[in-house]
């Protein structure tokens, strides 16, 4: 007797992830009560398993559902608001002030709506995210479906949001609350940068993240002139001042990372932190370029981050797995750098690695939710195609997603969401294109 499934997905490729440098040729993934029971032989699959539903993706490649470790969701309003400007000043003058003037529940809500969308129609699943409000992304993206880590986040200025660092705390730790059971969305605290964070209230997080075991999310290294400021200040680099204060472990992701000498790299190995690194966001903001091949070489969890729509200008993981793999060929000087399954194992397993979730996510593997991003393999463009994991890096990007599932609930079906209309996310851009331009 064939053994029921609720699922059942056909696919011409797989690349799993785990093992390493596998793809699979006519398999087929088999889904129960939302996690992967199987992967086989899809004539064997159709004989052992009896499925509900039962999805043939006949010129498909299915991979892990993206994990995006470093996005602002809601500054998807502020896409295109303000470039070609170094970190500093696009911030002072562009974004900054306009969060002064618009940042509210509702520009956060319809925001991560507008990110939640664009993400999950590109292949990602879970976002790893930081901004103000994080009660209004978390209303958007359980609305949507999508999978999150929503940052706590915590600045010393006031903003819309909160007055002081004890009232970002206080508010975020209040959602946490709130959101406690959610089965997709899970917390972390994040501390904006060192350039904006006190040591008084690194010393609180840091108890904090000890005492609730989260992750901690923040900026740091990005430019040469944080450091520069940093020795000035405070007579350190700020990975040493975040060392010295106990923040370095194992639940750190430290984003960016574009300035490290060995001494920074050895602290950050030694602690086992993360990396977010957010190739096309650096390149842009002219900020530097993380050492990869150096961090991962050293065993750190390094996953890709898109960062806010304002400063990339899109969410778009393909794009990164194709600029990381780019970006450390350039810098190194070696074309073997950084390969193309190295390069998706770093947008899926080792961010998912970075969240603590690896157990969960970040690979097709049997007991692992089913959290699946298909991409159509049918547009002359694209082909022919000796390789599926070179396409996904070097050809491919989020347009070529045809179908998604987290926690084996589809949530994009032949490229439609299918949890909000193109009307309504249509609706939500222009609304906010009117109001930031008055
Ligand atoms: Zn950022």
């Amino acid at each position: 007797m064939p053994t029921p499934v609720d699922l059942l997905i056909e696919a011409r490729w797989i690349i799993p992830v785990e093992p390493a440098n596998t793809t699979l040729e006519h398999h087929a993934i088999a889904v129960r009560d939302g996690r992967i029971i199987a992967i086989l032989p899809t004539n064997e699959a159709r004989a052992r398993y009896a499925a509900t539903k039962t999805v043939h993706l006949p010129d498909h490649i299915l991979t892990p559902g993206l994990v995006n470790l470093h996005c602002h969701a809601a500054m998807a309003i502020m896409r295109g608001l303000a470039d070609d400007l170094p970190l500093m000043r696009w911030l002072q003058e562009a974004i900054w002030p306009t969060e002064s003037r618009h940042a509210s529940h509702a520009f956060v809500r319809d925001g991560s709506l507008l990110a939640g969308a664009e993400m999950l129609r590109g292949g990602i699943t879970t976002c790893n995210d930081m901004y103000f409000f994080p009660e209004a992304t978390a209303e958007a993206f359980d609305r949507l479906g999508l999978r999150a880590v929503l940052g706590i986040t915590v600045i010393e200025f006031p903003s819309q949001y909160a007055s002081d660092a004890d009232d970002y705390l206080r508010k975020g730790l209040a959602t946490l609350d709130a959101w406690r059971d959610h089965p997709l969305i899970g917390f972390a605290l994040a501390p904006h940068a060192p350039y904006t964070v006190s040591n008084k209230t690194f010393e609180r997080i840091g108890a904090l993240a000890d005492e609730l075991e989260l992750p901690i999310h923040i900026h740091i290294h990005e430019t040469a002139g944080e450091i520069a400021d940093s020795l000035r200040d405070f007579g350190q680099r700020p990975i040493a001042r975040l060392d010295q204060l106990g923040l370095l472990g194992p639940n750190l992701i430290g984003v960016h990372a574009t300035h490290l000498t060995p001494e920074d790299i050895e602290r950050l190995a030694l602690h086992g932190c993360a990396i977010a690194h957010c190739p096309t966001s650096n390149m842009k903001l002219a900020s530097g370029a993380a050492p990869t091949t150096t961090l991962l070489k050293r065993g750190l969890a390094v996953g890709l981050g898109s960062d806010g729509a304002a400063s990339n200008n899109r969410l778009d993981l393909f794009r990164e797995m194709h600029q990381a793999s780019l970006l450390a060929k350039h810098t190194t000087g070696d074309a073997s750098a950084l390969p193309a399954h190295q390069a998706l194992r770093m947008a899926t397993l080792e961010g998912a690695r970075a969240l603590g979730l690896d157990a969960e996510i970040g690979s097709l593997t049997t007991g692992k939710a089913a959290d699946i991003c298909a991409i159509r393999m049918d547009n002359p463009d694209e082909l022919p195609c000796f390789e599926p994991v070179s396409h996904v890096v070097y050809v491919l990007d989020r347009r070529a997603v045809s179908d998604v599932w987290v926690g084996g609930q589809q949530r994009v079906k032949e490229g439609k969401l299918l949890q909000i209309t193109n009307t309504e996310l249509l609706g939500i851009a222009r609304l906010w294109q009117n109001k930031l331009r008055q």
